[in-house]
């Protein structure tokens, strides 16, 4: 009893399904592995960009970890939009409480279509309170740049950030190199704790239907981790996962449409 895989996603929802807790819960479904979640904040969405969102009360964050903690075995965790520095801290501190096995720290700022999903005084706490609690740190491009204050273009400013990173707590640093546009392929920087480090690149894909790429592979890497796969593994699963999922989209929605979470 019990053993099943299970996973938690502690992220926004997004009422349109395509990124967020809903893409989240999508992937770790495709991936075979329960999940959970904890409801952080509530999008109102959908695919032509967020028209507004609210943060749940702090008391109700503690009360849905204390829930999980309560039942669930859970092998290992992700946050995604977390709204503010009180939420932030809140999640920290129920995530030091309980053991949800390692987490994937995915540093949601800004949505695609420019809407806020972190306030900018709340990035002083997840760097100072979330980050070292991360296994896994999965910044795109403009969030390391944000997390670390400097630019971050060159492949040796890509090291040199995720090194930084590392310093600062996180355990495995994933820098996305997606928002390169200009690049044939998106070059993703991994430097493990150990100290090695790898290049996965892929060939660019032309479409404007990423809504939630972010969300899906740190979800991806989540529910592997649950499963029990080694690191490296996972991260080239992960890879690939979301390679096929922007590759085959789905038509849902009139704007910045949602990946294919079957493909
Ligand atoms: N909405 C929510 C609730 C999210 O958590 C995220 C990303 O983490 C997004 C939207 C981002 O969507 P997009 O991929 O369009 O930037």
């Amino acid at each position: 009893m019990n053993d099943f895989p299970q996973a938690l996603t502690i992220a926004g929802s997004d009422s349109g399904g395509g990124a967020g807790m809903q893409a989240d819960i999508k992937t770790m479904q495709e991936r075979h592995v329960f999940a959970t979640n904890v409801v952080v904040a509530i999008t109102a969405q959908n695919t032509l960009g967020v028209q507004d969102s609210f943060p749940l009360p702090l008391e109700l964050i503690t009360k849905q970890f204390e829930s999980l903690a309560a039942d669930f075995h859970i092998k290992a965790c992700k946050t995604g939009m977390l709204a503010d520095a009180a939420h932030v801290a809140a999640v920290a501190e129920n995530l030091r409480r309980f053991d949800f096995g390692p987490l994937t720290l995915d540093p949601v700022m800004i949505a695609k279509g420019g809407a806020a999903l972190l306030t900018e005084d709340a990035i002083t706490t997840l760097r100072n309170e979330l980050l070292p609690l991360a296994t896994v740190l999965t910044p795109n491009l403009p969030e390391a740049e944000v997390l670390i204050g400097q630019s971050v273009k060159t492949p040796a400013e890509f090291k040199l950030a995720a090194q930084i990173l590392q310093k600062m707590g996180a355990q495995n640093i994933i820098i996305k190199g997606g928002h390169q546009t200009a690049e044939q392929q998106a070059n993703d920087y991994i430097l493990y704790a150990d100290g090695s480090d790898e290049w996965l690149s892929t060939p660019r894909i032309e479409t404007v239907r990423t809504h939630g790429t972010g969300d899906t592979i740190s979800a991806c890497i989540t529910a592997e981790l649950a499963k029990g796969t080694p690191l490296k593994q996972a991260i080239r699963i992960s890879k690939a996962y979301i390679q096929a999922a922007i590759a085959n989209p789905i038509a849902v929605g009139h704007g910045h449409g949602p990946t294919n979470h079957w493909a």
